[in-house]
């Protein structure tokens, strides 16, 4: 039988929204006592530099720490790093820690982020094979592409093409086998993901689209891969971005309703009071799309742990932030997008695919559903905008593929 003790707030998972909103409660003057936990040995972390500046050997561990480790000290958040969550009991309000330790608490978060799909075919057990989630995984795939041969993305959205960009930067022979015809067009559709492959294949990498992995050849160790329809690619090292699944693991064990993730409403509180979800594991009621949401986007992450600890403090809000993702290939192109949109009827092009300055806007209805941006980061902000009061712009589409017309003045 493990000790008991009483804090004011437990942070669940030890990422982005949790350190986010231990920081945002300190902010807002919290004086009651916070825990985080997190299973990972490191202080919370950023992510998006382990597929970019981290793997390329650019910056180290410490520069992507969300807080200095001083930090938790000096504001007196207290860190469990390498502490498992093990279970939640939220009628009892108490959580069991790894090793026993039992701790009752006022107001709970679930940051628990997500798992990446684990491609579970022939040939699996073989070294060389990667999936990247943790520093450790970014640190195996440094070490293994630096002495490869010919390395094989699986997968041809943000990972799989940012890790690609990333080791051909650094000299490594890479391809991309990827389902989708077009790399990046899942989200992007495929006008546009068409840019962004024509840009891979000038760089250098091999991309074969309309391809599923069928199994890995090796014997002992990977040394190529077999795709559905026969192709086979010799390799010595295999990455896969297969996508990721929200760990709601512990939240279902605890009894509290998740579907594609932990079920919130529109203020992030889960099916039991006081007791919400941030980040990668959430999914919310959202008020500007007018149905549910779950995104794995750094900034929501962010932004979900901030409002999160707003809503402890008694702000009792809804989430209202428009969703924003970036993603860089290298130091070849930077892309920023709002949405997300699951469906659109009309893509307006704004601004010159030649100079690789230009943004993509995604209407579904009259009323922009997503916007992406290539190096016209002032776009965004418009196209939030318009996204968020659900403005019709049908009668707009000639001033939005004007690259020089003002749009400030559109449903304003
Ligand atoms: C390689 C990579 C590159 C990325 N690049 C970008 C990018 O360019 N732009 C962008 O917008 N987004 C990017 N992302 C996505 C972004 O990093 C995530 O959306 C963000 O990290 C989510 O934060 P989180 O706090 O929800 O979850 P996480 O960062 O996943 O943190 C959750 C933590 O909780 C821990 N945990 C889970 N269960 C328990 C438990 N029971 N007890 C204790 N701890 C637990 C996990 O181990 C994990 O450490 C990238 C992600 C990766 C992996």
């Amino acid at each position: 039988m493990g000790s008991e003790r009483q804090v004011d707030f437990l942070l669940i998972g030890g990422g982005l929204a949790s350190a986010h909103c231990a920081a945002e409660l300190r902010k807002r003057g919290a004086q009651g006592s916070i825990l985080l936990a997190g299973r990972e040995p490191e202080p919370p972390y950023e992510r998006p530099p382990l597929s970019k500046e981290y793997l390329r050997g650019e910056a180290g561990r410490e520069d992507a720490y969300v807080n200095p480790p001083s930090w938790y000290e000096e504001n007196e958040v207290e860190l469990l790093s390498g502490t498992n969550v093990m279970s939640l009991d939220p009628a009892a309000r108490t959580a069991k820690l790894q090793g026993g330790e039992v701790v009752s608490f006022d107001k709970a978060l679930l940051g628990t982020g997500a798992m990446v799909n684990i491609l579970r075919v022939e040939g699996a057990e073989n070294e060389g094979i990667h999936y990247l989630r943790a520093y450790g995984n970014a640190d195996a795939i440094r070490a293994d592409a630096e002495a490869a041969e010919h390395v094989v993305l699986i997968g041809g959205s943000y990972i799989g093409a940012e890790v690609a960009a990333s080791l051909t930067a650094k000299g490594a022979r890479c391809t991309i086998v990827t389902m989708e015809d077009v790399a990046l067009s899942r989200t992007f559709g495929e006008d546009a993901g068409r840019w962004f492959h024509e840009l891979l294949e000038s760089k250098g990498v091999t991309v074969h689209g309309g391809e599923e992995l069928e199994a890995y050849e090796g014997d002992g160790r990977v040394t190529g891969v077999v795709t559905k329809s026969g192709l086979a690619i010799e390799c010595d090292t295999v990455i896969v971005g297969a996508g990721v699944r929200p760990d709601a693991m512990l939240a279902q064990r605890a009894g509290l309703e998740v579907d594609d993730g932990i079920v919130c409403d529109a203020k992030l509180e889960s099916s039991a009071a006081g007791i919400y979800a941030a980040g990668d594991c959430c999914s919310y009621e959202s008020v500007i799309h007018g149905r549910r949401l779950r995104v794995e986007h750094w900034d929501v992450a962010m932004q979900q742990g901030m409002h999160v600890a707003r809503n402890m403090l008694g702000d009792d809000a809804d989430y209202e932030v428009v969703p924003y993702f970036f993603s860089d290939l290298a130091d070849w192109a930077s892309l920023e997008y709002v949405g997300p949109a699951s469906e659109w009827d009309e893509e307006i092009w704004r601004g010159d695919r030649e100079s690789g300055e230009f943004s993509v806007w995604y209407l579904k209805d009259g009323r922009v559903a997503g916007a992406l941006s290539v190096e016209r980061s002032e776009d965004l902000a418009e196209a939030r905008r318009l996204l968020a009061d659900r403005v019709d712009v049908s009668a707009h589409t000639a001033e939005i593929a004007d690259p020089d017309s003002d749009l400030s003045a559109i449903g304003a």
